[in-house]
C-alpha cells in the first residue's frame, strides 16, 4: 500500500447514490444575493418548473413541490392518500421499499410487507396473488419502489398496474422514482402510475433539499374523500396555488429554484431519451469493468440479471473487509468517494464491510465513469484484492461502441 497520498490532491469526486455530482451551472445559477419572494423573476421561474418536471415525469398530471428530502416526498404521497387504519402493500426489493413501508406505519396504515429479499426484483405472480386474495379490497395503495438505492434492484412499475388491472384492483399505484428519475427510464401515464414520489439530489442534480409529489385525478379524488389531511402536507394547495407562497405552504426554497431551473433546462437540451441513454451505456460500462474483475477475485454485482438493474446505482459485493478498505483507500488516496453498502448487513456484523455501491445517476459522462473505474482498479492493485484482468479495457470498449 503506498504511504503517502500522492494522488490525492485535485477535484473530488463524489461517487455515491445521492446526493449526485452537481453540475458547475446549477452551482453558478444558485450563487446569487437573496431575490425578491414576491414578485418577479423567482415567481415566474417558480411557475415554469412545472411543466418543465411533469416532462421528466412524462406525465400530464399534477405535481406538488416541497421543501424536504425524499423522505419527506414519501410522507407527503401518504399524507394525501392514506388515513389511519388504511391498508398498503408493500413489495420490497431492500431498504429503501421497508422505509417506505415503516413511514406508512407512522402515519397508522396497516402495512403488508412482501420481502423479495436483496437480489431479485417483484415476483409480479405473488403481488398479483395477493391482490386477488384482497377480494374486500382492502389495500388501498401498492408501494412499489422504482429502483431501490440499496440493492440497485429496478422494478417494473409497468408490470405492477398490470396486474392491478388484471385482478380488477382499485388500488393506487404509488411509485418511489426517488432515484430513477432523470436516470432510468420512467414513464407516469404510460405505466399507469398514481402517485409518483422525487426529490431534486439525485438524477435532477441539484443539492438536496426539494421533494416532489407527481399525482394524477384518480389519486386527486381518493384525496378529496380523506377525512382529514394536514394543512402542510396538503397537495392541493401546492399544486394548484392561488398565491406564490402556497406552492410551499410559506417561504420558497429560493436558491434551489435557480438551481433547479438549470438542471431541467440541461436535461430537457439533452433529451430525456438521450439522458437515459447516456446512464444505460455507462452502467453498461460500469457492469463489464466488475464481470472483469469478478473473473479473478471476490468481486460480484448484487444484481445477476442485467435487465433488473438500476442504469443509476450499482450495488457491489467484494467480501469483508475489502469493501470498505477499498472505499478507504480510493478516498484517501484519489479523493474518490464510493457509497458504502446500505441494508446488505447490520453496521454492527462484520459482514457489513463487504459491501459498496457506485452512484452514476445524473450529472456523470465517459471520462468520470472511467476514472471512477480506474481508481476502483488502483484501489484493487495497491489492497491487493484478488481481481480479474481487463476491466478497464471492457468498460472503454462499452463506451466506445456507444
Ligand atoms: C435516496 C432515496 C430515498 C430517500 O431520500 P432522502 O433524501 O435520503 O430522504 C428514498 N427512496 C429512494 C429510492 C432513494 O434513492
Amino acid at each position: 500500500m503506498s504511504t503517502s497520498p500522492i494522488a490525492r490532491h485535485g477535484r473530488d469526486y463524489l461517487a455515491i447514490p445521492g446526493p449526485s455530482v452537481m453540475p458547475d451551472a446549477v452551482l453558478r445559477a444558485m450563487h446569487r444575493a437573496a431575490p425578491n419572494i414576491y414578485a418577479g423573476e423567482l415567481v415566474e421561474i417558480a411557475a415554469s418548473l412545472v411543466p418543465d418536471l411533469k416532462k421528466v415525469a412524462r406525465t400530464d398530471g399534477h405535481v406538488a413541490m416541497y421543501i424536504g428530502n425524499g423522505h419527506a416526498a414519501w410522507e407527503a404521497a401518504l399524507a394525501n392518500t392514506i388515513a389511519p387504519g388504511d391498508t398498503v402493500l408493500v413489495p420490497a426489493t431492500g431498504r429503501f421499499g421497508h422505509g417506505w413501508a415503516d413511514m406508512a406505519e407512522g402515519l397508522g396504515a396497516e402495512v403488508e410487507i412482501m420481502d423479495f429479499g436483496k437480489r431479485a426484483p417483484m415476483d409480479i405472480d405473488r403481488i398479483a396473488e395477493t391482490l386477488r386474495a384482497d377480494t374486500a379490497h382492502r389495500i388501498k395503495a401498492v408501494l412499489a419502489v422504482h429502483v431501490d438505492t440499496s440493492t440497485s434492484v429496478r422494478n417494473d412499475i409497468a408490470a405492477v398496474r398490470a396486474v392491478l388491472d388484471a385482478t380488477d384492483h382499485p388500488a393506487l399505484l404509488m411509485a418511489d422514482c426517488i432515484a430513477s428519475l432523470g436516470c432510468d427510464r420512467f414513464e407516469m401515464d404510460a405505466w399507469g402510475v398514481d402517485v409518483m414520489v422525487a426529490g431534486c439530489q439525485k438524477g435532477l442534480m441539484v443539492p438536496p433539499g426539494m421533494a416532489f409529489v407527481f399525482f394524477n385525478d384518480k389519486a386527486a379524488a381518493v384525496r378529496a374523500q380523506m377525512p382529514r389531511v394536514s394543512r402542510y402536507w396538503d397537495w392541493t394547495p401546492r399544486a394548484n396555488p392561488e398565491e406564490f407562497f402556497m406552492y410551499w405552504n410559506g417561504t420558497a426554497p429560493t436558491h434551489h429554484l435557480y438551481g433547479l431551473r438549470t438542471a431541467l433546462d440541461m436535461l430537457h437540451a439533452e433529451g430525456i431519451e438521450q439522458v437515459w441513454a447516456r446512464h444505460t451505456v455507462l452502467a453498461r460500462s460500469i457492469w463489464a469493468a466488475c464481470e472483469a474483475w469478478g473473473q479473478g477475485g471476490p468481486l460480484e454485482l448484487n444484481v445477476r440479471d442485467a435487465a433488473n438493474r438500476s442504469t443509476a446505482v450499482t450495488s457491489l459485493r467484494i467480501g469483508a473487509p475489502h469493501g470498505t478498505a477499498l472505499r478507504d483507500w480510493v478516498e484517501q488516496n484519489l479523493g474518490l468517494t464510493l457509497g458504502i453498502g446500505l441494508g446488505m448487513a447490520p453496521p454492527s456484523d462484520p459482514d457489513w464491510h463487504g459491501f459498496f455501491r457506485l452512484g452514476h445517476m445524473g450529472h456523470v459522462n465517459g471520462h468520470m465513469i472511467m476514472g471512477l473505474l480506474g481508481g476502483i482498479q488502483a484501489g484493487l492493485g495497491a489492497l491487493d484484492i484478488p481481481h480479474g484482468p481487463g476491466a478497464l479495457d471492457a468498460a472503454a470498449g462499452v463506451i466506445s461502441a456507444g
